[in-house]
């Protein structure tokens, strides 16, 4: 991995905030952020004492402590970690009473191809694709034989199986991630029991790295029980409702708010964008905005074509946040700014916004946000080397920005590898780390209410964190923190955690 600790610079940043602020209508938070915490105020300081005596492992360490504002940029199916997969596709009393199978060995069986669901993009046959009970019992014999029950793999198996869903080898990429991932998975996505048991799981992960918010961008049409029925829309979201609301979720102090992803690259894909503003709209407690999902270099995932639908949506539907893919792209393109046209405050990604000067300009007046996603753009291949990603660029010109995880289970990362990522590689300061938190939280979907409160508790923990830190010897509290990675973490960054 390319680090770059580069000498600390004075370049103030957090002058744009109470611009944001008074945007945003948030009056009363604006003051008390518009500079840097006031028990953090000579904080920075210490902070490039950190960065430059702490090792890897301790700086880690630090990071994982850090209070983290809200990850906005985190597909639910996607963010995942392996084990978590596991453990709950094999436990019918936390997924619902279902049992899933796994192709395990390929017999051949017959000459026509498997119905999509069983294969590749390529079309071909493939491993470690997972079916419920339900449609193995369908199968013949001979297809049958190809499969077995996820809690009888061998552990060798098992590890093959956690492999599947993660870029983790040499040459897996784009492809891979977009072609092959997703299909894999399969049924084990059809299940909202099981999919909101794996959000607590997540919020519980993201806890213990001081996270305070996400935003998952959770499906919640096309589900089916164990016996096959379809299960509504407004029954996901009781699901998820009731699910998040346990002691043991609420237990975490992770607020979650989530939206609504459409595919883009569909046939009639605009046709859904009603249907996705009016559940949205109907169930606005918790599900808070729309976004656009899916590759953009195909030839319907162009955002102009979405414009009539979004236009009729705006003519009926006050209130409704969008954030939508843009710029995930290794060419030029004038998707960012057709983007903005739909009515997107957020942008996801925006890797080749670098490229297009008019929008570029125009986002730095404040009003637009970027969602980074730093391990996600350098695995799947959208920056040849993360020390050329235009992150820095865009936080120092005064857009918007944040750093969030994507499809971290796929990538087997998690929220601390992001803030390592950027730290050792663009050298962010305190003040930055600050901004960017603020910036997090501010720009979120969640009720302005919410948005206040988790802007306070954030500001307390920031507080309680730089004290910490602060008693001359930043080495000692450090010792009891035993931070959390996973193969990112381990086989990336080198890190001996
Ligand atoms: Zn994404």
């Amino acid at each position: 991995m390319n680090r770059k600790l580069l000498k600390s610079n004075s370049f103030e940043v957090s002058a744009t905030l109470p611009i944001v602020s008074i945007i945003l209508g948030l009056f009363t938070v604006a003051t008390s952020f518009g500079e840097t915490p006031t028990n953090a105020s000579g904080f920075a300081d210490i902070f490039e004492t950190i960065k430059r005596e702490a090792s890897p492992e301790e700086l880690y360490a630090f990071l994982y402590d850090m209070p983290k504002g809200g990850d906005l940029h985190h597909h639910h199916g996607g963010s995942n970690i392996p084990e978590s997969w596991y453990q709950v596709a094999t436990d019918p009393q936390r997924n619902g009473g279902q049992y899933y199978y796994t192709r395990y060995r390929i017999m051949n069986c017959g000459e026509e191809l498997p119905p999509p669901g069983l294969r590749g993009g390529s079309g071909s046959l493939m491993y470690w694709v997972n079916i419920n009970k339900r449609s193995w019992i369908t199968l013949s014999d001979c297809e049958q034989s190809e499969y077995k029950p996820l809690e009888d793999l061998t552990e060798k198996e098992r590890q093959a199986w956690m492999s599947s869903i993660v870029l983790d080898r040499p040459g897996e990429g784009q492809n891979e991630f977009f072609e092959y991932h997703w299909s894999r998975l399969n049924h084990i996505f059809s299940n909202p029991y099981l999919m909101a048991e794996l959000l607590v799981d997540n919020m519980k992960r993201f806890g213990a790295e001081g996270l305070h918010y996400f935003e998952p961008q959770i499906n919640v049409f096309r589900y089916h029980d164990k016996e096959g029925n379809p299960i509504t829309p407004h029954e996901v979201y009781e699901i998820y409702k009731e699910r998040i609301n346990r002691p043991d979720a609420l237990a975490t102090g992770v607020t979650v708010r989530c939206q609504l992803t459409i595919l883009r690259f569909l046939p009639n894909s605009p046709d859904h964008v009603a249907g996705a503003f009016d559940f949205i709209d109907k169930h606005r407690d918790l599900w808070r905005g729309i976004n656009l999902a899916g590759r953009e270099d195909n030839e319907k995932g162009h955002p102009r074509r979405f414009t009539e639908a979004f236009d009729n949506a705006l003519r009926q539907y006050p209130g409704i946040g969008i954030s939508i893919h843009a710029g995930e792209e290794n060419e030029p393109s004038e998707h960012i700014a057709d983007t903005l046209r739909l009515g997107a405050t957020r942008i996801g990604h925006g890797v080749n916004l670098i490229e297009d000067r008019d929008t570029m300009n125009l986002m730095r007046t404040g009003k637009f946000f970027v969602e980074i996603n730093l391990i996600s753009n350098e695995l799947l291949g959208y920056v040849d080397d993360i020390a050329e990603h235009p992150f820095p660029v865009y936080l120092r010109q005064g857009i918007p920005v944040c750093l969030n995880t994507d499809d971290r289970g796929m990538w087997d990362s998690n929220m601390t590898d992001e803030f390592f990522v950027a730290v050792t590689n663009f050298n962010l300061s305190w003040e930055e780390i600050v901004l960017m938190g603020n910036y997090s939280l501010e720009f979120s979907f969640a009720q302005s209410d919410v948005k206040k409160q988790l802007l306070e508790s954030f500001q307390r923990d920031l507080e309680s964190f730089a004290k910490k830190y602060s008693g001359g010897d930043w080495r000692t509290p450090l010792k009891s923190v035993k931070p959390v990675t996973y193969g990112y973490g381990k086989n990336h960054l080198g890190l001996k955690l």
